[in-house]
């Protein structure tokens, strides 16, 4: 028996595949990898735009005319906006065989790949390797349609924006693949949004530790459930341009890097909003009454705080996505007896910045910096939340960038 090729898995992201020059050229890079011995499984985005056209189109057909709901069926939404992936598997497998590739197209139902029930936002729990497997003994590449896959219902399920990444880890690992290369508009990992901080450094290496905070923090380049999958399987995972050449990023084991800064990146979340409920009874069980319902209702909380009490009365603030918002309102609202307040004062316009680094396990003071390169810029903190590997703080939206820049100056993050 001849023994099995290598295998990779490379991703490409949307503006990777915006239009049929961009397939072309990422179908290179595929030929370029397949010439070298692999056998590779391809995992393509929707073109870029494509999905948040979908999403518009689901939530226009869900309201009145000329109006967008902010509820709507996740079982329909599923199966309109998984369509985008499916248009760019099956145009990168034609453009393969175009150039002398054998390859095919699949889609998430097709492998299968299965996934929870939570529509919209699913999870993987097991890919079937075996029809691949099959395929790529007679010497068929696979291209496989990202960010979907099938629930246990038999629908076609999607696993939340940005799902493509985590479907090609999740392959990667499936596969036993040697490595998942990511491709994207950037060349890697930088110490922060290279689009509002030009003098962001890319990263060669980065922890998976680090990445899964940067990600979860709001640094887009990879979804955060993709860096939890490559940290549990220990898959060796690449961040690199698909426009120019370079070794990327690696985000690899701690024990492999030999750059250790305290603090290596900054990351921000633009669009949070602030609820305070003011005159809480400062009562056991007051807090499951309140975010309870929140949680039931899908709305995701993130930073919480409780004032000290007063006559037996509190106030209770906590942050969460903009687009929440109005749910959280509604929920709280609906829920008032039970918890019983005085009222709700909602900030739409805040963000949240963070700065994250292993080094913060040995290093005190951090925070202490963070807080004075804010204040000397004026900027003021409305909440501080802290963990092992990350300081995170609540601000005025406008003040966002100054903050980054000044954050990502007062660490150094520029310099080597
Ligand atoms: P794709 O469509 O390829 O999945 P994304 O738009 O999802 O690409 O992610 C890439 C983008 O992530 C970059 O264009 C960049 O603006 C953004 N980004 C945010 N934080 C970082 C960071 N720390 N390093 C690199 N890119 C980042
Ligand atoms: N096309 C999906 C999105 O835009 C998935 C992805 O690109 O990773 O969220
Ligand atoms: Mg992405």
């Amino acid at each position: 028996m001849p023994r099995p090729n290598p295998r990779l898995v490379m991703k490409f992201g949307g503006t990777s595949v915006r239009d049929l020059d961009r397939i072309r050229n990422a179908a290179e890079k595929v030929r370029a990898e397949v010439a070298r011995g692999y056998d590779v499984a391809v995992v393509v985005s929707a073109m870029a735009g494509e999905t948040n056209k979908l999403v518009d189109w689901v939530r226009g057909a869900s309201a009145e005319p000329g109006e967008r709901a902010a509820f709507y069926d996740a079982r329909e939404y599923d199966a309109v906006v998984a369509s985008g992936e499916q248009v760019t598997s099956g145009l990168m497998a034609l453009t393969l065989q175009q150039m002398g590739v054998p390859a095919r197209s699949w889609q998430g139902w097709q492998v299968p790949l299965r996934t929870s029930d939570a529509h919209g936002a699913a999870r993987i729990e097991a890919i079937e390797t075996e029809a691949l497997d099959r395929k790529f003994e007679e010497g068929l590449h696979a291209v496989i349609a990202g960010f979907q896959g099938v629930a246990p219902d038999g629908r076609i399920a999607t696993l939340g924006r940005g799902g493509s990444d985590t479907s090609a880890v999740a392959f990667a690992a499936a596969l036993g693949a040697e490595r998942c290369d990511i491709y994207t508009d950037v060349d890697g990992v930088y110490t922060t949004d290279p689009r509002l901080e030009p003098r962001a450094r890319k990263l060669d290496r980065i922890s998976y530790e680090e990445m899964l905070e940067l990600a979860s923090l709001g640094a887009k380049v990879l979804q955060t459930r993709s860096v939890e999958l490559a940290m549990r399987y220990k898959v060796r995972l690449r961040v690199l341009s698909s426009f120019e050449d370079g070794p990327g990023t690696l985000v690899c084991d701690e024990e492999e890097i030999m750059e250790s800064k305290v603090v290596s990146g900054v990351a921000f979340q633009r669009d949070e909003a602030k609820v305070t409920l003011l005159g809480v009874a400062d009562r056991p069980g007051v807090a499951a009454s309140i975010f309870g319902p929140l949680a039931e209702a899908g709305v995701n909380v993130d930073m919480i705080v409780q004032n000290i009490s007063e006559e037996g009365l509190t106030d209770m603030t906590f942050s969460t996505a903009a687009d929440d918002l109005a749910r959280a309102k509604a929920v709280l609202e609906a829920a008032r007896d039970a918890i019983g307040f005085r009222e709700i004062v909602a900030d739409a316009g805040v963000a949240k910045v963070s700065v994250v680094g292993i080094g913060m396990r040995s290093h005190a003071g951090v925070a202490q910096k963070m807080f004075a390169a804010l204040a000397a810029e004026g900027v003021n903190i409305k909440v501080i939340t802290t963990s092992e590997i990350k300081v995170s703080v609540l601000i005025d939206r406008k003040y966002l960038e100054l903050a980054v820049r000044a954050l990502h100056d007062a660490f150094e993050l520029h310099a080597a």
